[in-house]
């Protein structure tokens, strides 16, 4: 994050991928919603239904700025890496919450919840993007104020646990702990993961996860960190959970 701006300064965040772009083939792109802020995509062009795609996005609860400016900061040290397969970044979902420091939009709603109603002004816009598309990995990255650490969603639909979901939390161990709670959110946990059934969805709607693991490639991982430990570590913690998922999404 620049020094000089606050951890809710959504034009930097937008002017900084914008710098990026000028000095890699990553193309940034305004996607407009009616009533809303605009809300941008970042691609690398390589973007096709032959290839999958590396799909990233944050912000979709405006009050968890950290893998924000994470996912910028990791692309900016990666974008060498980011010229060898398709990706689809969408870098704040929730522009307006972003800047109100707000989990909702300003419609009240939240936006992780939605993604099962195809009409909605901002899936209306995803999904179109995003159909046809399969993904070789997608991260949902996020924030929460109940956590003592981090932890991971990974969606259960029977079979042994994923072995990258603890590997991943390693990385993210080097800055802060695994969160040490044996129910996160109605759900059980441990050692900081949590299986959420696919054949349940909460009851108030469709996550963003669950679409994407279940129309797009089911290797989907929702990372979260604790929203009280401190920005810098919450952001460094972020970069190395994407970092380490992409490696082990992409080594050969
Ligand atoms: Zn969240």
């Amino acid at each position: 994050m620049p020094r000089n701006c606050s951890a809710h300064d959504y034009s930097a965040l937008i002017r900084k991928w914008r710098a990026l772009s000028k000095k890699t083939p990553l193309r940034v792109g305004k996607v407009s919603t009616p009533k809303s802020l605009p809300f941008f995509e970042v691609t690398n062009g390589l973007l096709s239904r032959e290839k999958p795609c590396l799909y990233i996005s944050a912000g979709i609860h405006g009050d968890e700025p950290a893998p924000c400016w994470a996912l910028l900061e990791w692309a900016e040290k990666n974008h060498g890496l980011l010229q060898n397969f398709p990706v689809l970044f969408y870098p704040c979902l929730n522009p307006w919450g972003f800047v109100h420091n707000s989990r909702l939009d300003e419609n009240g709603e939240d936006l992780n919840r939605i993604w099962g109603d195809v009409f909605h002004p901002l899936t209306e816009q995803i999904l179109k993007r995003i159909e046809g598309l399969s993904f070789f990995l997608s991260l949902n990255l996020h924030e929460d104020f109940d956590a003592n650490g981090i932890y991971i969603y990974e969606p259960y639909r029977g079979g042994r646990p994923d072995r990258w979901t603890n590997q991943i939390l390693q990385a993210g161990k080097k800055f802060l702990p695994l969160d040490t709670r044996k129910r996160i959110d109605g759900k059980n946990a441990k050692n900081g993961i949590i299986r959420p059934r696919v054949s349940h969805p909460p009851k108030e709607g469709v996550p963003e996860a669950l679409y994407l693991f279940q129309n797009h490639g089911i290797r989907n991982f929702t990372i979260e960190t604790p929203s009280e430990a401190s920005l810098e570590k919450r952001i460094l913690t972020h970069q190395a959970m994407i970092q380490e998922s992409v490696r082990l999404a992409t080594r050969t």
